[in-house]
């Protein structure tokens, strides 16, 4: 099978380790044939990145802190000196204080609610603006969901609010930007033991439950969601967009 990505450059944000969902995406599209654009979001994670962007074969490795406008305005204007065309996005970034993961959503503070939504929601929106002028031939612009934006899950909070929020912004990003041939997705993934996913307090407790619940009765492996990811930035995908798609061995379907 040819490979599927192949002629295609994908620019990947999120990557901080190996366990990334970023990195099993990252892993995938160069597996599929994809030149790959890496960032890393501060000089703590430089040495880190720069290091699997060796492994990965990685065309560019570069800051990107999506918090900052100068650092995403930056990141374009070396891609368009470079003369790099973007075919695929991956927007793979959350954060949110560790203390809105962990008390009663009823404590969440102002401040702790806006900063959740301006680096897991307003980045996406950021990204797709920085980024489509680059996508001359159309593409793919695909971030990472999780269930708890649409069905309460024990200390997700603030999160899941902003999934919620991520996954509106998908829509009407995605009705903006389809006229240009760019489709924009997001992946709905099932719990994976990550940096991030260890800030949710209890979270081994999620992984177990989904393991005996989930119809396919286990975790998701992240090679899945990367698998997935590259469906959506090929070719294959191109009827897709607006879309949420679930890789949680479907746990989303159950009730009980
Ligand atoms: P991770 O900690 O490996 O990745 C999160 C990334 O966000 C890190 O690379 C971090 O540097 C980046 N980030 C945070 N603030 C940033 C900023 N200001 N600028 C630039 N980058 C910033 O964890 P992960 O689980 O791989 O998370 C990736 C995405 O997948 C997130 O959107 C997360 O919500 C989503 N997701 C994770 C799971 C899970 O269980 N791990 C499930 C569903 C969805």
């Amino acid at each position: 099978m040819p490979a599927l990505l192949e002629g295609k450059t994908a620019l990947i944000l999120g990557i901080a380790n190996k366990w990334s969902l970023a990195y099993a995406i990252a892993d995938a599209f160069r597996r599929e044939g994809a030149r790959l654009v890496l960032t890393y979001q501060g000089a703590r994670q430089k040495e880190t990145v720069e290091e699997l962007g060796r492994e990965l074969d990685a065309a560019l490795v570069r800051p990107c802190d999506v918090s900052l406008d100068e650092e995403l305005e930056r990141l374009a204007a070396e891609l368009r000196s470079a003369r790099i065309r973007l075919d695929a996005v991956v927007h793979s970034i959350a954060f949110a204080q560790r203390e809105d993961l962990t008390r009663p959503f009823t404590e969440t503070s102002r401040q702790g609610f806006l900063l959740a939504q301006d680096i897991s929601v307003y980045s996406l929106v950021a990204v797709a603006r920085m980024a489509a002028p680059l996508m001359t031939e159309g593409g793919s612009i695909t971030t990472l969901s999780y269930l708890g934006a649409n069905r309460v899950i024990p200390n997700y909070n603030v999160m899941g609010v902003a999934k919620a929020a991520l996954e509106a912004a998908v829509r009407y990003l995605a009705s903006d930007l389809g006229p240009r041939g760019i489709r924009v997705n997001a992946i709905s993934a099932g719990p994976v033991k990550t940096a991030s996913a260890r800030a949710v307090k209890d979270f081994s407790t999620i992984l177990d439950f989904v393991a005996q619940r989930a119809p396919l009765r286990r975790n998701t492996d992240p090679a899945e969601v990367g698998d997935t990811a590259v469906f959506l930035a090929s070719d294959l995908g191109r009827g897709v967009t607006a879309n949420v798609i679930y890789v949680d061995a479907g746990f989303q379907a159950m009730g009980l």
